[in-house]
């Protein structure tokens, strides 16, 4: 069958077909074709299908056969066919993979599976921004592209039909069919699919401008005759003079690509160039330029529209050459060059790879392999014909980490590779990822931790008064859920800061005979132009703001000069024996203002842990080593080291800054190294000099604001005694 053929609208592949009629059509390019597979899949499918009817009225069954004879004039191999006979049993009969499987093998059950998956996608084009997004899903999800064949067959023939649906229906599926389907047959190399496509919506979205080209085609006709058999003949003469035998093949553009071309340029009818296409078919890739240097020596060729595809096809195997000149009257006529096989590629595209010629598959030199063809996809194009096909530069790896799923509207989602139902609703709305208590996939609920998968549909279950958690930052992948998170968890943590704040202010006004009373919180508040007395305490208990200062806001006069407060180092610690000497103990560094122990060594002072020291499991058997120890109250002079296991992301700057934000709190690092070194994450030990354990708050607080940090803790090592 010719391309010219196949393009005609209505040829009869809905009338019934039997099971003889859909072989022999295959038998046609296939005469190895395994008879008994496709007779047992015919009677699998229509025993299933039983009893079924189409809007038309018609028994259910005549569909997926005609998407088997759709497919045979694509000289698809027996498994495609097969996949058509069966792509609705899953979904729609009693049947099931397994029996699919066991029947005609795991190659079809998964083809068929394939085609169930996308056919379940609930496409919702209420938003054409979402097409996109849709047709990327398409591809991400069909692993093997013989799956997007059959989808297409599938669509192509429910649009030839669809005037049995409702209205509603109608224009539904035929904004659907304009968005996704048409584009992504022209992606796949199938032009004469997407031209079908196309056209078949255009009719149903836009009647009145499709029969009006119609009629000006029909009045151009009355005006000047039929110009494509004119044409064909002065190309064919032009070709004889030069002794190149080839065939010349002319149409008129569907009435589709003509008004999209009017509004593209926004020019009326009249003024439309390239109403008419020809197509020369040759039988030798050197008659093709004979061809073109014929037709240039006749007419004059219009500048910037010659393409030579076959020295550099495109990515989809297409090769062909692509000229424009001005024939009879001026008129434009484009004029696409190729060889029979060139022909055959470019009708096919893709599907080419599974096609059989002469009984023999894939014998075109030119069909792409498949893989090759989807890697093809992330060459950009500078042609600017093919921008609308490759404006969108499909990149399928870049799909491997990306996962598309659907709300319970329909709309998709772009999520990274192992996002979980927390960023899912986080990019939905920060409130939807607040209050999120549970999640729903594909109607069950799974636990939040869950990898989404691709075309999954999310349902997030919400509850007043739910607030995130802090396991939550480990779950989340997104860099907006997890800001949320931490911006959120310091929301929560707000009453954690006063009940801090007010101890730390405590102290603070007792070492000047004061008491933090609430009047006196009010009064510093106001001084601070801050709201009220717990906003202050929260802050000093944030670490935004030191106890220090607003003592000495309140009475700057006993505040100032105030050296008690400060103690000597010797006099540090409380409870050691006379002359002792202390050290800390590495493996915890505890500060002032924590809880202390001291273990005694022989000839030596004793050493200072922190209470809650790992490393003092050693000594439980030791009682007569321990001693009670404190740190004197009041202001430390004498720093103390503290090492600090922060996780950073690896951005630009991050380190830097996180050095200032220590600087700005008065701390000086002393040291700084790297422990870990990911692509996206860096863990560093800092070695920070604090005076106490207000003053390493204060540090901690500032540094862990950083949305760049992941994690900050203190480091503590029980390799590291001294
Ligand atoms: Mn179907």
């Amino acid at each position: 069958m010719t391309a010219e053929a196949r393009l005609a609208p209505d040829h009869g592949v809905d009338d019934q077909i039997d099971a003889d009629d859909l072989l022999s059509l295959v038998r046609n390019y296939n005469p190895k074709t395994n008879e008994a597979l496709i007779r047992g899949a015919f009677e699998y499918g229509r025993q299933m299908h039983d009893g079924q009817t189409r809007h038309s009225g018609e028994p259910y069954f005549t569909h997926p056969v005609a998407v088997a004879a759709i497919l045979t004039e694509q000289r698809l191999d027996d498994a495609t066919i097969v996949t058509a006979l069966l792509h609705d049993t899953i979904e729609d009969t009693r049947s099931t993979y397994a029996e699919v499987a066991s029947q005609f093998g795991d190659e079809v059950a998964g083809l068929v599976d394939g085609v169930t998956k996308l056919t379940n996608l609930q496409l919702s084009n209420r938003e054409s921004k979402q097409a996109e997004n849709f047709r990327k899903l398409f591809m991400a999800m069909s692993k093997d592209l013989r799956v997007i064949l059959v989808k297409l067959a599938d669509r192509l023939h429910n649009m030839r039909t669809i005037r049995h649906m409702r209205p509603d229906k109608q224009r539904q599926k035929a904004h659907e069919t304009m968005d996704i389907y048409a584009p992504l047959a022209g992606r796949m190399g199938m032009h004469w699919m997407r031209e079908e496509l196309e056209d078949l919506s255009f009719r149903v979205l836009n009647p009145e401008a499709r029969s009006s080209i119609i009629r000006r085609f029909l009045t151009l006709q009355r005006e000047t005759g039929d110009v494509i058999p004119k044409i064909t003949d002065d190309i064919e003469a032009v070709l004889d003079k030069h002794g190149v035998s080839a065939q010349v093949f002319g149409r008129a553009k569907k009435p589709y690509s003509i008004w999209r071309k009017m509004q593209e340029k926004k020019l009326a009818f009249s003024r439309l160039s390239d109403i008419y296409g020809f197509r020369v078919i040759t039988e030798s890739e050197d008659d093709c330029y004979r061809v073109l240097g014929a037709i240039h020596q006749r007419w004059k060729s219009v500048p910037g529209r010659f393409k030579d595809y076959i020295s550099q096809p495109k990515s989809n195997g297409y090769r062909s050459i692509h000229t424009t000149v001005s024939g009879r009257d001026g008129k434009r006529v484009e004029v696409q060059i190729r060889t029979r096989q060139m022909h055959e590629v470019a009708e096919s595209g893709v599907a080419a790879h599974w096609s059989y010629r002469d009984g023999v598959r894939a014998a075109n030199p030119f069909a792409v392999d498949p893989a090759k063809w989807l890697e093809s996809l992330t060459e950009r194009f500078e042609n600017a014909e093919d921008h609308d096909e490759f404006l969108e530069h499909v990149k399928l790896e870049m799909y491997s980490d990306q996962v598309f799923c659907f709300t319970p509207k329909g709309d998709v989602v772009k999520l990274p590779r192992g996002a979980t139902p927390i960023d899912f609703a986080y990019s939905i709305h920060t409130r939807i990822g607040h209050s999120c208590v549970g999640a729903k996939v594909d109607g069950l609920r799974v636990p939040l931790w869950t990898r989404l998968k691709n075309g999954q549909s999310v349902d997030v279950i919400t509850a007043e008064g739910q607030t995130p958690q802090a396991t939550w930052i480990d779950i989340a992948t997104t860099g907006r859920a997890k800001a949320a998170i931490r911006r959120s968890l310091r929301e929560v943590d707000r009453d954690r800061y006063i009940k801090l704040g007010k101890e730390l202010a405590r102290v603070a006004f007792e070492q000047i005979g004061k008491k933090a009373t609430d009047k006196a919180l009010a009064t510093a508040a106001k001084a601070l132009s801050l709201r009220d007395g717990d906003e202050v305490l929260a802050r000093i208990g944030s670490a935004e703001l030191s106890a220090r200062d607003v003592v000495g806001e309140l009475y700057p006069e006993l505040a100032h000069g105030d050296d008690q407060s400060v103690i000597e180092e010797k006099r540090a610690v409380i409870g050691l024996p006379p002359g002792a000497r202390t050290m800390r103990a590495q493996c915890c560094q505890p500060v002032p203002g924590e809880r202390i122990v001291g273990i005694t060594y022989p000839g030596k002072g004793p050493l200072v842990h922190a209470i809650d020291c790992l490393a003092l499991a050693a000594f439980d058997e030791a009682p007569d080593r321990w001693i009670d120890l404190h740190w004197t109250d009041g202001r430390h002079a004498v720093i103390h080291n503290v090492t600090v296991d922060v996780t950073i992301s690896n951005e630009n700057g991050v380190l830097g800054r996180i050095c200032t934000l220590i600087g700005e709190q008065n701390a000086n690092i002393s040291d700084l190294h790297f422990i870990d070194r990911k692509p996206d994450f860096f863990r560093l030990l800092i070695d920070v000099e604090v005076r106490d354990a207000e003053h390493l708050h204060a540090v901690m607080m500032a540094v862990e604001a950083d949305s760049d940090v992941v994690t900050l803790d203190r480091f503590r090592d029980l390799d590291r005694r001294p």
